[in-house]
Formats: C-alpha cells, structure tokens, sequence
C-alpha cells in the first residue's frame, strides 16, 4: 500500500532494482564526482541517499532542492561506496513536489533550540528529535493497549465533557454555549445554567476514573485512555493544560493487586519501547548526552538505555507514606534546612520530597502507599484504625520516578456506601450530583481498585527529554494555543 518507506527500503538488500523514493530533503551536498541527497520520510530516523552525476540534473532544478523540499527520486537500489549506509539510490529522475525557500525556511540543518521549535511546532516533527519522540509516542501508546487487550481489560470510553466538578483533581475549564457577553441570568441574579445547552454547568474531565469504575462494576477489568485537561497555572516541566491519562480500573483488586499491575504495566511498556525503538532510543540517548555535557559530572543523568533498562530490571521499592516521612526527618537534607517546603506528618509531599527518596535515597522508582485521609481524594478506601500511623490514613499508592516525581496515582477505591457517603459530606460534595457513582456502592458493590498514569509523563521519562511540552505533539499549556 503506497509507495515504499525508506524504512523498508535501508533495511533491503540492493539488487539494482529500481525504486521510487519520496520524501523530505534533509540536506543537498555537492562534490566535484557527486551530487548526494540525504532524504527522509518520517518511517525512521535515518536518511537514505540519493546520488547524482555531476551535470547530470539539469541547474533550475538542482535549485530547487533544498533542505527542506519534497521530492520523488526514481533510480535504482544499489549497495552503497560511502560508510553510514549500506544502501543508496542511484538516481535516474527526479520530481519536486513542493520547494522550501531557503531564505525564509525555517528548519536549517543545525541545531535549534527547543524553545525556538515550540514555536514553530507544525515544521518540528520534521526534525530528528521530534520524529523520534512522536515514532517512541505511537510505539508507547500501542503497547499500552497490547499490555491491557492481552490480559483481559476492555478499553472503555469515558466522557470528556462532564457534569460532575467533584473529582477534586484540578482546576477545569467550562464548556458552555452561552453568550459570554450576555448570559441568561436567574432570579438572584446569577447565571443560569438551566439555559445551557446541557441544562447544567459542564466542563472537560480531569479524569475518566468515576466513569471508568462504573465500568469496572460490570466487565471486571477495564481501562481508559483518553485526552484530560486541568486548568491550573502550573507552569512546570511536568504539567499540560492538555494531557492523555491511561486509567485501568479493576473489581475484585485490592492495594496489592494494584501496585503489581502498576509496576508490571510500566516496565512492559519500557521494555516493548526498548525492543521497537532502537534507533529512536539511541538517537535520543546521544541527544540527552550532548545537552548535559556542559554540566558537572555528578549532576549528569545515566545514560538513557541504561536508565531504562535498570527501571526494568529491579523491583520498584514499597514503603508507607509513614516510612517516607521517617526517612525524610531523618535526612541529612532536612538537617541541613536543604529542603524548601518543610517535612512532617500530614504534608502533602512535594516534589523535591519525591525526588529525594528516588534519587538520593532509594535510587530507583518507589511506591509510596498508605496516605494521610486529609490529603487524598474522598473516594479512597480508608484503612483500619490499628494501622501504625499518627492519623487516619487511605489505601492509596503513588508510583514515583527518578527525574519527574509522581507518575501514577491510585487507590483502592472505598466500595462501602455508608464510609463513602461520609466522605463526601465531610469534603463538602452534594451528594445529589454524585448519585449515580454513590449507587453502585448501593448495588452489588465490590472490592476494587485502579490507577492513572500521565501518559506524557512516561513518554518524558522514556524519551529523556527535560520538559513534558516536547514530548507531545502540539501542547497546550497557559496562554499558548496556537497550533
Ligand atoms: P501532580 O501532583 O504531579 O500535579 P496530581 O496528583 O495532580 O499530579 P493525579 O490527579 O493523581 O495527579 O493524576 C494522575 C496522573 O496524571 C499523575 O500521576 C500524573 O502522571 C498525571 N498528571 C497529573 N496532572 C498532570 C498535568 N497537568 N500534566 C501532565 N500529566 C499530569
Ligand atoms: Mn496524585
């Protein structure tokens, strides 16, 4: 189906066959023996070579291939004299599909910053590091439902526009059909909602999780990945406006079960990426070596393949929230006053926390489970009194990474009506708008349990890259939406 990828066509043995290649111009060089043409397609990181005669193309068209242009080379396929490649294309003709005005085309072959390619966002996945980043994300997002769809979980399709605002995971954005600049309003004065196109105050979910339960209490093991937005301002290198969330949600699992689909989830698809990606992951493996080698010694990364394939190897650390914060006290760090948000039972930890206990003191991915009932949301599974803790706590597990912090969060979900329901009234959620979710507690209830993981997140950490709006294809974070 189409024409051949270049893919395909490196990894062919020549047998002077003729073929037809089309693809993007990366560069055009030209020797007194040789006009070469490194061409890529997207298919792979690596370029095939196109080779002419001197003279032999005529000059208003050589002129017209420039880095950047597209073009179609008709030749034939034969084993290559130059080192780097085993194949070239000897061509017979070429075709210009499309030029690119060196003078104003943007992407020149030499090294652009990230934050120059944000803004030029519809041309970067033309580059390499953009085109082993999107080829890691689709090989990612394919393992991601292999892993599921082979162990008995049904993608299920939660709603992205939502009624309910009592997930208290985020600041969400409205969706509405009202007139801004004159809003129906009510009796008191108020806007009424009651005219909006659903009756009600709607907004873009934070999380497929309620919904993804309500599946759970019926096909026993589903899963749901889907696009999820936040409105918080968080200007960080790990949080979008816009991001893709993989939620499995599971009967009859409890904290334990949970936490082993965790860890076995994440290192299948680290090692499906190891073992589909290895030109793309040793690309970026150089590319990280090559941005930290201005930094001391101690404060480089391992190397990327060694990072990823340690991660996959040694079993992820499992402490309680309580022993964490044990830790934390008695680090050096918090002797020393090194830590700038200050550490003690019932915090919320904060990411330079998380980040110690990976990388100072455990020195691989930690599970942290078994947190204080304040800081968590309502529908977490509250643990025994007798638990040794110096408060209420909840059955929660928070999978921690070594350069990002949280990459999962997750619970044993609360399945007994009457503790739920108190939760609720003790947050302050109307019961009334949750009552569909209150119900299945009512009817049939079960043990159950599940996780979300930021899918960017994980592409961030397989990927090397230092900041989560490069590794998704068009980012949305605050006052930047523009592709
Ligand atoms: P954090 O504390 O890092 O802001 P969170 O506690 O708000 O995260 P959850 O509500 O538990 O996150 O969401 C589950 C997962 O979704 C997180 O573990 C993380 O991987 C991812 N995630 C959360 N917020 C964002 C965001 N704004 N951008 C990208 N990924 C996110
Ligand atoms: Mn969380």
């Amino acid at each position: 189906m189409g024409p051949v990828q270049i893919k395909q066509l490196i990894n062919s043995t020549p047998v002077g066959e003729s073929v037809e290649v089309k693809g993007w111009v990366r560069t055009k060089r030209e020797s007194k023996n040789a006009i070469f043409i490194a061409l890529n397609d997207g298919s792979t990181i690596h370029t095939i070579q196109a080779v002419a005669e001197p003279g032999q193309l005529p000059d208003d068209l050589l002129r017209l291939i420039t880095t950047g242009s597209c073009i179609k080379v008709t030749g034939q396929l034969v084993a290559s004299l130059g080192s780097g490649q085993s194949v070239e294309v000897k061509i017979q003709d070429v075709q210009v599909y499309g030029t690119a005005d060196p003078e104003v085309y943007p992407l020149q072959p030499k090294k652009h910053s990230l934050e120059f390619l944000r803004e030029i966002a519809h041309l970067r996945p033309r580059t390499n590091t953009f085109g082993a980043i999107l080829r890691l994300r689709h090989t990612l997002a394919y393992a991601v439902h292999k892993y599921y769809n082979d162990n008995g979980f049904f993608y299920l399709h939660t709603p992205i526009i939502t009624a309910s605002d009592a997930e208290g995971a985020g600041e969400m954005f409205r969706v509405t059909t009202l007139d801004m600049y004159n809003p129906p309003k009510d009796e008191a004065g108020k806007i009424d909602f009651k005219e909006d196109f659903f009756g009600r105050e709607t907004n873009l979910t934070v999380s497929g999780q309620l919904e993804g339960e309500l599946g759970a209490l019926a096909l026993s093991k589903i899963y749901t990945f889907g696009p999820t937005f936040r409105a918080e301002n968080s200007n960080t290198t790990r949080h979008l406006a816009e991001f893709w969330m993989i939620e499995p949600e599971m009967a009859f699992f409890e904290l334990q079960d949970n936490m082993d689909l965790a860890e076995d989830f994440v290192k299948y698809v680290i090692r499906y990426a190891l073992e589909h990606c290895a030109d793309d992951l040793a690309f970026l493996e150089k590319r990280q070596a090559e941005e930290e080698k201005n930094k001391p010694q101690n404060e480089r990364s391992m190397p990327l393949l060694e990072k990823l394939r340690f991660v996959v190897d040694s079993p992820f650390e499992r402490l309680t929230y309580t022993e964490a914060i044990d830790i934390l006290v008695k680090s050096k760090a918090h002797k020393e006053k090194k830590f700038q948000y200050p550490v003690e039972w019932g915090i919320d930890l904060q990411s330079e926390h998380e980040r110690y206990l990976v990388e100072k003191h455990f020195k691989k991915p930690v599970i942290l489970t078994n947190y204080p009932r304040e800081i968590k949301a309502f529908y977490m599974k509250q643990d025994d009194e007798s638990a040794a803790a110096p408060g209420p706590t909840v059955r929660a597990m928070d999978v921690l990474f070594p350069g990002i912090g949280e990459i999962i969060g997750g619970s044993q979900r609360e399945e007994n009506y009457e503790k739920l329901l108190q939760r609720v009234h003790e947050v302050g959620i109307e019961p009334e708008s949750l009552w569909w979710y209150l119900e299945t507690r009512q009817f049939g209830t079960a043990p159950h349990a599940g996780f979300g993981l930021g899918f960017e997140r994980l592409v961030l950490f397989v990927s090397g890259m230092g900041n989560i709006r490069d590794v998704i294809p068009f980012p949305r974070y605050p006052k930047s939406a523009e592709f």
